[in-house]
């Protein structure tokens, strides 16, 4: 790798030409890579690019793929108005796990999304499948028994609070033997470290979001707005021209 290389970083987010996807018919020459841009990985890193792809040649690994993609395409619908989207994330999951045949499928959920456990376990299992659920309090461990102060709990000092037990969650479900775990509004980190220490297959229903009804992606639509321009305070503090009202809070 050449030093121009080295100081830059693989930026899909910021490519505007998208040779890894082109619009073209299925028997038409993929173009060539050097029209990348320079900052695309495939460019930057070949080795790299075909070790990863070459995990495919692997008859588990490729079938996982395979049917993962045939999912991908029947959530849409080619009709002579246009590209369709057909169902759910809920209905995609089962679709998919019907597919791999899978039996029992694990639900890791946040105790702050108990009754949607409680609905998704249901409806899995009306679907046929074994659900096998763990609330993310699970082991009964305190707070403090990873460091935290009185001060640093939700709810004070003064109150019992068992903490987010993600590496627990994850080895029950691997002891239970589990086909595909699915993730109910864990919270940042914790996910991290569930993801870190399950040995099975994971999806993701829901990711946790306090305020915007568990749809993150809310703000990133608002982003532009000056209902949530503050997300983009320190590194475009123009906004698209319009006057932000910045919190004290992040004005420092
Ligand atoms: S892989 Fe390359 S061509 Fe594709 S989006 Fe990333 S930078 Fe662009």
């Amino acid at each position: 790798m050449d030093t121009s290389k080295k100081e830059l970083k693989s930026m899909c987010a910021k490519c505007d030409k998208k040779i890894c996807y082109p619009l073209a018919k299925s028997d038409d020459p993929l173009p060539p890579i050097e029209n990348a841009p320079p900052f695309c990985p495939m460019r930057r890193l070949p080795d790299t690019i075909k070790k990863a792809n070459s995990e495919y040649d692997r008859t588990e690994i490729r079938e996982f793929a395979r049917l993962a993609s045939i999912q991908e395409a029947e959530c849409y619908e080619l009709t002579p108005e246009g590209l369709r989207t057909k169902i759910p994330r809920l209905e995609e999951i089962i679709q998919f796990a019907r597919k791999c045949n899978y039996q029992k499928l694990g639900l890791a959920f946040c105790d702050g999304l108990r009754d949607e456990a409680k609905i998704t376990s249901d409806i899995l299992e009306s679907n046929g499948f074994s659900v096998v659920s763990v609330c993310c309090k699970v082991g009964q461990v305190p707070k403090e028994h990873i460091g935290l102060k009185g001060n640093e709990k939700i709810m004070g000092a003064e109150l019992m609070e068992t903490m987010c037990n993600p590496i627990t969650q994850a080895e029950v479900l691997n002891e239970e033997g589990v086909d595909l775990v699915i993730l109910l509004g864990l919270c940042v980190g914790h996910d991290s470290l569930f993801f870190k220490y399950c040995n099975v297959p994971c999806t993701v229903l829901a990711v946790k979001d306090r305020v915007l009804a568990h749809n993150p992606l809310a703000a990133i639509y608002l982003a532009n707005s000056p209902y949530y321009g503050r997300v983009k305070i320190g590194t475009n503090q123009k906004n698209s021209g319009k006057k932000v009202v910045i919190p004290e809070n992040v004005r420092k």
